[in-house]
């Protein structure tokens, strides 16, 4: 069935509400998971709803937490998220970081004590399509093994960039450090679909392509190795370490009943381009894509994404019988 993207904010954001989420604060998760949906990035589209709202249910993250933003430092913006949505500490933090970059060129944004469910790429994508270079990175419970390790450290530690285009939309990338993102191997859970083969290792260490088994006690395998690992490490130094968020082997969310959000940390860079390359950045941004465009690229990041977007934008948002009706009853 389709349903139009305001609908099913509304729907989405009521489950928050009725889940303890402050009404104020609602409609900005909301926006993340159905913005997901829309665009076709399911693995953290309406399937996250649930984890969403079990983390609230047994208290494990606070759905009225007030963050706290400090200025520690010229050009560095410190959040407290106070065990709330990551969603919520950007909300709040928005507003001085642009006046930061916009003052001096440059912003970072820390964030600790946040939980972030979501993807990654509606954080970016209103910076970049400003006209701002953004970076940011988040990191999660630790979900894979790396460098040669045989116990789950590092997070599957997502990051995602986003610079702008003249006249187009920008351009976006949004990816997991681990080879495979969580989300689609719950996805292949639910369908009871095998994962391709070198994606996960079981509860042994042994190589396996029953996504149950990478979910119950397994891991997940960086991307590209052990250069795949390094990513994932850096992330964890600049969303945890830099921020004082927890690292992901320190969550105990899977200890706790009910708990599937991580509570973690979040890195973000803004930078104007205005400053260092005058007018002339997005003309070289343009001469860039055109050399790849005819070396053959097909596509660039986020084009999937902003195509998905076009089709919901005109026809509705598809989603599953089954999914509007556990909506409707996703009361507390
Ligand atoms: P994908 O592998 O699906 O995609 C990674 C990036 O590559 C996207 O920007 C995608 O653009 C781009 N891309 C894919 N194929 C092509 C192609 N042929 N040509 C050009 N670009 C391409 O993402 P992941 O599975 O790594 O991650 C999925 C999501 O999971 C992310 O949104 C991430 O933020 C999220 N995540 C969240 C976590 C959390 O704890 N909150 C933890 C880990 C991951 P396009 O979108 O246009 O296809």
């Amino acid at each position: 069935m389709k349903i139009a993207t305001r609908e099913l904010e509304r729907l989405v954001q009521q489950a928050l509400i009725d889940h303890g989420v402050a009404p104020a604060n609602a409609p900005i998760v909301a926006a993340t998971i159905v913005a997901a949906e829309r665009d076709g990035s399911r693995s953290h589209g309406l399937q996250r709803l649930p984890g969403y709202l079990s983390s609230l249910k047994c208290g494990w993250v606070d759905g009225k937490a007030e963050p706290f933003v400090e200025e520690v430092a010229p050009g560095l913006l410190k959040v407290d998220a106070r065990n709330g949505f990551a969603q919520i500490a950007l909300a709040r933090a928005s507003a001085p970081l642009r006046a930061m970059v916009r003052r001096q060129g440059t912003a970072t944004m820390t964030t600790a004590n946040s939980h972030h469910f979501a993807a990654l790429w509606p954080d970016v994508e209103p910076f970049a399509a400003d006209g701002y270079i953004v970076l940011t990175m988040i990191h999660s419970r630790a979900r894979i093994v790396a460098w040669s390790g045989s116990k789950k450290v590092l997070g599957t530690n997502p990051m995602a960039f986003g610079c702008p285009r003249q006249g187009k939309p920008p351009v976006v990338w949004d990816q997991a450090s681990s080879i495979m993102s969580q989300g689609d191997v719950l996805l292949a859970s639910a369908a009871k679909r095998q994962l391709p083969p070198n994606i996960g290792i079981d509860a042994e260490g042994r190589a396996t392509t029953d996504p149950d088994a990478v979910l119950q006690g397994g891991a997940l395998l960086p991307f590209a190795n052990a250069k795949g690992g390094s990513i994932a490490f850096m992330i964890e130094i600049l969303s945890a370490a830099l921020s004082g968020a927890k690292f992901g082997f320190e969550d105990t969310s899977a200890k706790i009943p009910g708990a599937i959000t991580s509570n973690a940390g979040q890195f973000m860079l803004l930078i104007d381009p205005r400053r260092t390359g005058g007018d002339g950045f997005v003309d070289r941004v343009e001469l860039l894509i055109q050399h790849l465009l005819a070396a053959g690229t097909e596509r660039l990041p986020g084009d999937h994404r902003y195509a998905h977007r076009a089709i919901a934008e005109r026809e509705g948002i598809e989603i599953s019988e089954s999914d509007y009706n556990s909506l409707q009853q996703m009361k507390s």
